[in-house]
């Protein structure tokens, strides 16, 4: 089967974490099965427009490598198509024009809140002759149009492909409204119209579209229309297993690019809410992911959103990244980087490599082989050392440097370095503890840092004979 998906985001607000995860449901199911992808944005609600929402979507996919196939669909260009089968709807009765005031619903909503029944529309208009409809439209009265619930079926059931047979009285549904006062389509109507339209076999979307489903699937009904799949992924929460909010995670995806995430392990971290691949593997490139996804292994369960394990994911693929790739990396997400000599940087990137799991922790821990930081002197004696046999270990270390040529430095390994540093000690029957320990401090200004041997490596021999003199 191959699956015609699609992502119909709103540009209500910026993309988040949970519609990233479906937009990436998508792009598998559809990759996965040799289908297509396609981007939809779902602009009729004008009021709740947020401006810089689409273009945010466009920019999160690409930067996420989610490229979807075909055109883009707008819905706010297609509003003469919903309401040409809006007209289909109300020539065959399912649809009807409603006259009703805000200020009548307002109450018929207050009155039967207040009788403790559902809340839904009571059909008034549905009982006007058309003689009374054709003079409510001359006199240019505004209106809605909406669907009317048959009565039949009185239970709408469909195979959810996530959550197996849902069935759904429609008995509480009210007759929703199709086309708004505006003349633009609602949410419900528009979506069916689009996915038929758009050929979608397979919508994939939050559990939290279950409700609106029935309506989806009596409209498709009404204008004779076969309805796609359905798959409602679950819901991600946070750690304290409540709805994915801001204060638990659920940011903006333009807020994890910005805290230096990389695109693929966010995708990798993100298919596991919801999906596993039956397997104790947990690291998967996007083409991996295309041919081990499938939509059967989505999972009910709430997906727990974890941003150790993200955390951890992203260091794992900063590790997995060729020196050269990271430092372009780091580059592109903070340029100031790009002034310092190329060499130099990819040596930082070596030696800190490890130790920073976002590329924003590269900033801070690399400042100080830019510029040492001002410390206090008292630092550079280890708690197992005294101040004579530190001045004495920082004197033989200087002494042997100096000794050595450019060539002689270069040429060293991080190993080499720790040999020449063991060397030093046992030479002056010194203890480690008044070598290595100053010599760090030293040449990196911190109590906490990369070894001293990686630091000899990395800064070079000028640079790190000026460290050592300033000791003195
Ligand atoms: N526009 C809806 C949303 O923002 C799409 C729901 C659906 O996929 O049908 O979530």
């Amino acid at each position: 089967m191959e699956y015609r998906t699609r992502f119909a985001p709103s540009p209500t607000g910026m993309l988040h974490i949970g519609g990233v995860r479906t937009a990436l449901f998508d792009y598998l199911a559809a990759k996965g099965s040799d289908g297509e992808f396609n981007l939809r944005i779902e602009d009729t609600d004008r009021e709740r427009f947020v401006e810089g929402a689409v273009e945010a979507i466009h920019e999160g996919l690409k930067w996420l490598g989610l490229n979807y196939d075909g055109e883009v669909i707008s819905q706010s260009d297609r509003v003469p198509l919903y309401q040409s089968y809006v007209y289909s709807l109300l020539k065959t009765g399912a649809a009807y024009r409603c006259f009703c005031s805000q200020e009548r619903l307002s109450q018929l909503k207050e009155k039967q809140i207040a009788d403790k029944l559902p809340p839904v529309y009571d059909r008034k208009c549905l009982k006007l002759s058309p003689d009374e409809v054709a003079e409510f439209e001359k006199s240019g009265a505004q209106h809605v149009i909406r669907f009317r619930i048959p009565p039949n079926p009185t239970e709408i059931s469909w195979n959810d492909k996530v959550r197996g047979k849902i069935a759904i009285p429609t008995r509480p549904l009210e007759d929703f409204i199709l086309i708004k006062s505006d003349g633009w389509p609602t949410y419900n109507f528009a979506n069916v119209i689009d996915d038929h339209e758009m050929n979608i076999n397979l919508v994939i979307r939050g559990d939290e579209f279950v409700p609106s489903t029935p309506k989806h699937i009596l409209v498709y009904k009404a204008l004779g229309w076969k309805h796609p799949e359905f798959a409602h992924v679950p819901v991600i929460v946070g750690s304290d297993m409540k709805k994915l909010s801001k204060r638990n995670g659920d940011t903006a995806l333009t807020e994890y690019k910005e805290n230096g995430y990389l695109p693929e392990a966010l995708l990798n971290f993100l298919v596991f809410l919801g999906w596993n691949p039956g397997t104790t593997e947990e690291i998967f490139t996007l083409p991996e992911l295309e041919k081990a996804f499938g939509i059967n292994r989505i999972g009910r369960a709430p997906a727990v959103f974890d941003v150790e394990r993200l955390n951890y994911l992203n260091g794992v693929y900063i590790r997995n990244l060729t020196v050269p790739e990271l430092t372009d990396r780091l580059i592109a997400f903070d340029s100031s980087l790009d002034k310092h000599e190329r060499g130099l940087l990819e040596r930082v990137v070596t030696v800190e490599q490890t130790r920073i799991k976002t590329l924003a922790e590269f900033g801070e821990i690399a400042a100080s082989y830019w510029q040492i930081p001002t410390y206090r002197p008292d630092i550079l004696v280890f708690k197992k050392s005294t101040p004579e046999a530190t001045q004495k270990g920082l004197g033989a270390i200087s002494e042997a440097l100096n000794a050595l040529n450019s060539t002689a430095w270069t040429a060293k390994t991080v190993e080499e370095w720790n040999e020449f540093l063991t060397e030093v000690v046992s030479a002056n029957s010194l203890t480690n503890a008044d070598v290595f320990w100053p010599v760090r401090v030293a040449l990196s200004g911190c109590e906490k840092s990369a070894s001293p041997a990686e630091l000899l490596w990395a800064l070079g021999r000028e640079e790190s004979l000026k460290r050592l003199g300033a000791t003195k």
